[in-house]
């Protein structure tokens, strides 16, 4: 079954208007025209998300409506978060911290998560958010490597996560904590602090090449890496917020990302922001219900999620969407992992809108290809590069570049120089270097394009299969087993075999209602080899209650791989809890 091409929507016209004209005529010089800049020509992206908004007159529009965990709503003004933003940025200098201090927080999705983010960038100071459900090490080894200076977190989370380790840590100097609860030793209590701070503080004077935020990725296929970013990243943000979420001001947008991974941040925070529209923060975790029902109530107009949580909602199935109304949603779409054709089919018949998949990662800082409105979308496809970035699949063999042809499977890679561009891995200068090849940055992910400059994600490159000559992609795999009523989730590796060289082998969970057989197994090995041939279809299938994944919700196909045969489990930091 090939899956037939959705044309565009015609009935909604983009904030962009990504014509070929308009694409064609791009360069990111001109971009600068959607932000203001600092009276010095430098940027700081806390300036173009909130004070020149307020300076425009819009300080009464909602930035932030923030619901919590029990339901309750909370609107946050421009104007109000611009001065919570100030009063951290007060709070951090009266506490003697200078420009270029290292900030991390380990917080909910609660507003002083984005007064703190905001606040930070302010003052010149760089922003590192870490994943609230991190445990103790991974929080430590993050603050080791990007010697944090101060730390915001709550009570609950200092005593069970950093009070341990808290005194090893020689340039930490700041503890600031969110709660009302006893404040321990040596720490100072955030909103008290805050509320005595002044509501104005003088933006900090930040060039585009100073450091903004260091983010880490999220170790998917090894020890995450500490991607450092600058200000100046702040031009792809608005640009790429517009061309790829159609993100037009006013609008009420939901990305259901942690700041404690870069989407949180990029278009969780600083795009949405910098677009001027109403951003919708939901602090609990995935919920069908709560999640519909924020769609309709909200009135949602732009939905940026990922495929591990649109998995979780076709799991479900059809039924349980038909009580909600999703007749807001304009545009629907989707990062972290490929996005299965068949969620693409499916968001059209629930929401009446597709998906719009896009490509990128911690390192490129921003959204770098994508089915933008303009396009008809190719399910399974990621898209086109946006404007101001050249895409290409190449081959390095030998250490020479050869750029692929339509069609053959590549290296995704890209030429640099777009902003938000990472500027270094922190403390990690070689393999940063190792990146770039003949002036291209080497993403570590395999594509194709085709004949019509579509791009298709095949896999990681550590995770590509080879058997009995045939080379052969996870996804493509893991796709067409999806398609089974039975599956709901799947991860395709290969494993080492005397004649085949490697083996497919498919780990796959299942939809509620079905329960592993041998009989299950059969009928599945039967729709993929129809689907796929015999050479590419799984040789086993193995029934799993849930895949191993990141916190971010990347399946982790690496240790599958590494359990399967006994080899040692890597970093497993981001791991969420999972049997074995
Ligand atoms: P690490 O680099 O530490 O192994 P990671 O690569 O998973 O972790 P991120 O930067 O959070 O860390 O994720 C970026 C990666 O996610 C991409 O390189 C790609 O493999 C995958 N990805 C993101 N979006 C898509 C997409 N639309 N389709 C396919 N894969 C995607
Ligand atoms: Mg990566």
């Amino acid at each position: 079954m090939t899956w037939p091409t959705i044309p565009k929507d015609n009935a909604t016209r983009s904030a962009a208007n990504l014509t070929d004209a308009v694409r064609a005529q791009f360069n990111w010089e001109d971009a600068r025209d959607m932000l203001d800049g600092l009276p010095n020509g430098g940027l700081n992206i806390a300036h173009e998300a909130l004070d020149r908004h307020v300076t425009a007159g819009h300080g009464d529009q909602v930035a932030i409506r923030w619901i919590s965990k029990d339901g309750d709503r909370q609107d946050l003004t421009y104007a109000g978060l611009c001065a919570d933003a100030a009063r951290f940025a007060n709070v951090l200098s009266e506490h003697g911290l200078k420009p270029g201090a290292r900030v991390y927080s380990l917080l909910g999705r609660v507003p002083e998560l984005y007064a703190a983010a905001l606040g930070t960038l302010k003052a010149g100071m760089t922003f590192t958010p870490l994943f609230a459900a991190f445990g103790p090490e991974p929080i430590k080894s993050r603050m080791e490597i990007g010697e944090g200076n101060v730390l915001v977190t709550t009570e609950s989370l200092y005593r069970k996560k950093v009070a341990g380790w808290r005194n090893d840590i020689g340039s930490l100097k700041l503890v600031l904590i969110l709660s009302d609860g006893p404040m321990p030793e040596n720490c100072v209590a955030l909103r008290p602090a805050m509320d005595a701070a002044e509501d104005r503080f003088e933006t900090a004077q930040t060039k585009d090449d100073d450091i903004a935020l260091i983010h880490f990725t999220s170790g998917t296929t090894g020890k995450p890496k500490g991607a450092v970013h600058v200000h100046g990243a702040v031009v792809a943000h608005a640009a790429t917020g517009r061309f790829a979420l159609d993100l037009k001001p006013g609008d009420i947008y939901w990305c259901t990302a942690d700041p404690g991974w870069v989407t949180g941040t990029s278009y969780g925070i600083i795009a949405p922001l910098v677009n001027r529209v109403t951003m919708i923060v939901d602090e609990a975790e995935f919920d069908l219900d709560r999640w519909y029902g924020i769609l309709q109530d909200e009135a949602v107009q732009v939905w940026y999620t990922a495929p591990t949580a649109i998995r979780m909602l076709m799991r479900a199935g059809k039924d349980a969407a038909k009580p909600y109304d999703f007749s807001n949603l304009r545009f629907l779409a989707s990062v972290g992992e490929p996005l299965n054709p068949e969620g693409v089919v499916w968001s059209r018949d629930v929401f009446g809108k597709p998906f719009h998949d896009n490509w990128w990662q911690t390192e490129t800082g921003g959204i770098m290809i994508a089915n933008t409105p303009e396009m008809d979308i190719q399910p399974g496809s990621m898209g086109k590069p946006l404007p101001g970035i050249e895409a290409g699949i190449v081959n390095t063999e030998n250490g020479a570049v050869r750029e692929c042809k339509p069609g053959e499977i590549g290296e995704l890679a890209l030429r640099p120089g777009w902003p938000s561009m990472m500027r270094a891995y922190l403390n990690e200068q070689a393999r940063y270097d190792k990146c770039f090849v003949g002036g291209w940055y080497l993403s570590g992910d395999l594509a194709m394009r085709d004949k019509d400059g579509y791009f298709w994600f095949v896999g990681r490159a550590d995770d590509l299969i080879k058997s009995s000559g045939h080379l052969i992609g996870p996804f493509e795999v893991e796709s067409a087993l999806i398609e089974h009523d039975a599956i709901a989730e799947a991860a395709v590796i290969g494993l080492p075999d005397e004649t085949a060289g490697e083996v497919v082998t498919a780990y796959v969970a299942l939809n509620p209602g079905f329960e592993p057989s041998e009989a299950l197994e059969r009928d599945i090995r039967g729709l993929a080899r129809k689907r796929l041939g015999a050479a590419v279809a799984p040789r086993e299938i193995i029934f799993r209650k849930q895949l191993p994944k990141t916190r971010s919700g990347k399946i982790m196909r690496r240790l599958l791989k590494a359990r399967e045969l006994g080899l040692p489990e890597g970093d497993i930091s981001t791991l969420e809890a999972d049997e074995k």
